[in-house]
């Protein structure tokens, strides 16, 4: 018996990275494992990656920012499955821009996607949570909510709000035996922080970030996963309104 069996384990941006290895973790850890992504043709690899270790699941096209769509695809998600047991707002977006040159949308867009879209998403599943007397939330926040550097004032902002939400939420729910805490990686290597090294303007962004690390390496989707999979899981039941550094020690250098 795995850590999360007989749960339903709903992860938002799932089809690639951190989101598509918390899924694949959730699968091994005996868990029914709902998907939503934009991205359709990654949908797939994942629903294939679910079936290759035996887990039930449900890979849906949605954009989280989409309230009418979220309610929808959470409904359908309790409707075949009875509950959703755990929720991980994972889905993520980075700008990197001057503030002279970044636009209104620009801004909009990681609002919606790293902060409004983690308050929509637990708005519609935890009606089935309080009904059950169970659950856990987990939101993927960043190192940036607390150290940050240039360019990078939407994105720090958005995840320091998204712990200020975990925070609350937490105290909200917490009668109603639901738990809610936040993650936060540091330099994982995905293409969101490929992205990032891409765009900056320092093209000496990846070897002076590298040499920072304590642990002398970036962190992987896989190790975020496990920490992911433990909250969320009843091994944590005493733990909510928590912030969990996945940072390899960055956070801590002074
Ligand atoms: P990726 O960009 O690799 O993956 C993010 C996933 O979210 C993609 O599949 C993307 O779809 C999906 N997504 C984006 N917007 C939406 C939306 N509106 N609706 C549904 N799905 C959406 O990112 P990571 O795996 O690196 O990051 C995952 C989370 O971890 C993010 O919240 C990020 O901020 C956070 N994080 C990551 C760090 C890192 O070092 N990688 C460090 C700290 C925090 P599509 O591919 O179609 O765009």
């Amino acid at each position: 018996m795995g850590r999360l069996a007989d749960k339903v384990v709903l992860v938002t941006g799932g089809a690639r990275g951190i989101g598509r290895a918390i899924a694949e973790t959730a699968a091994r850890e005996g868990a029914t494992v709902v998907v939503f992504d934009l991205d359709e043709h990654a949908g797939a690899e994942v629903r294939d990656a679910l079936a290759a270790v035996g887990a039930q699941g449900l890979v849906r096209q949605v954009d989280v920012t989409d309230s009418v769509a979220v309610a929808a695809a959470t409904d359908e998600a309790v409707t075949v499955f009875g509950s959703v047991d755990v929720l991980v707002n994972n889905a993520g977006r980075n700008v990197y821009a001057d503030p002279v040159v970044m636009t209104e949308a620009e801004w909009d867009q990681v609002f919606d996607v790293d902060l409004k879209a983690a308050f929509l998403c637990a708005k519609y599943a935890l009606p089935s949570m309080i009904a059950r007397g169970s659950g856990s939330i987990v939101n993927i926040a960043s190192l940036h909510a607390r150290l940050t550097c240039t360019g990078m004032y939407p994105y720090a902002a958005a995840k320091a709000g998204l712990i200020g939400l975990t925070r609350s939420m937490a105290l909200d729910v917490a009668r109603h035996g639901v738990r809610v805490n936040a993650v936060s990686p540091g330099y994982i290597r995905t293409a969101l922080v490929d992205e990032y090294f891409a765009q900056h303007p320092d093209r000496e962004v990846e070897p002076k970030a590298l040499e920072a690390q304590p642990l002398g390496r970036f962190g992987t989707p896989e190790e975020v996963a496990e920490v992911v999979c433990f909250l969320a899981s009843d091994a944590a039941s005493y733990v909510t309104g928590a912030d969990w550094a996945v940072d390899g020690g960055l956070g801590v250098r002074f």
